[in-house]
């Protein structure tokens, strides 16, 4: 008897998407558990997180400082926390206090925050660069042509990991894995100068396959496993 799509809880939707990131890395030829599946969490109660976090090797995804951090707290530590909002500039420090990853450092004022700000106690902050690949006035991001020079102003920060590139590409593109090769061999060519980059966050619930095939490490993923969020969002 096939079961209604109702019937599915948020552990069979997660099983089933960890499911086509494996078949996507066989398919691209590369090892298992090359690609780290972020849950983003983003309007999700803690309470609802819980018992995926419990089910396995999943990382979180936040946008909102205001909701992130209470999730932070209320979830076991040791727990994996990736900031993927836009990050305004007085709103740096509890990034830096509280999340393992931002993948969405455009601008060397920003990381300048984050490395003063990161507490003593903890590991270097892991950053990814966001890039703007087609230059849309809606995203954030940096130009590709600025990436070199915010990569070596980063490299001067020792609070600061630099682990590569991230971008949201546009949403309709013929060729949906097109973008996702530019910002590949954007961080090939980032690689000889910034050893320490080895991280691509790309793909999403609409692009997981193609970006798996071009190489993503990292893919977030909301609404293949919450269903659609309530509309106000802004990202
Ligand atoms: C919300 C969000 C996602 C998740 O997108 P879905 O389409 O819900 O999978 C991924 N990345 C960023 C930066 C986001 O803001």
């Amino acid at each position: 008897m096939l079961r209604l799509m109702q019937s599915l809880t948020d552990q069979d939707r997660l099983a089933a998407i960890q499911l086509r990131i494996d078949q996507a890395l066989q398919t691209a030829g590369r090892p298992a558990g090359a690609c780290q599946l972020i849950v983003v969490s983003k309007t999700q109660s803690a309470e609802r997180l819980v018992p995926l976090v419990q089910a396995g090797s999943i990382e979180l995804g936040e946008n909102y400082l205001s909701e992130a951090v209470p999730k932070i707290e209320a979830l076991p530590k040791g727990q994996i926390w990736h900031y993927i909002g836009s990050i305004q500039s007085n709103k740096t420090r509890p990034i830096a206090e509280h999340f393992d990853w931002v993948h969405t450092l455009d601008r060397e004022k920003i990381a300048q925050r984050l490395n003063d700000q990161r507490p003593g106690d903890r590991p270097p902050l892991n950053v990814l660069i966001q890039v703007n690949l087609d230059g849309e006035a809606s995203k954030a991001g940096c130009a590709p042509e600025q990436v070199q020079a915010l990569a070596d102003a980063i490299a001067g920060l020792p609070n600061l990991c630099l682990r590569g590139l991230m971008s949201i590409p546009k949403a309709d593109q013929s060729d949906p894995g097109q973008p996702h090769r530019r910002l590949a061999a954007l961080l090939d060519s980032l690689k000889p100068a910034h050893p320490t980059c080895d991280c691509l966050s790309m793909g999403m619930s609409g692009d997981l396959e193609p970006a798996v095939l071009a190489g993503a490490t990292h893919v977030r993923i909301g609404t293949a496993i919450f269903g659609p969020r309530p509309a106000k969002e802004a990202v």
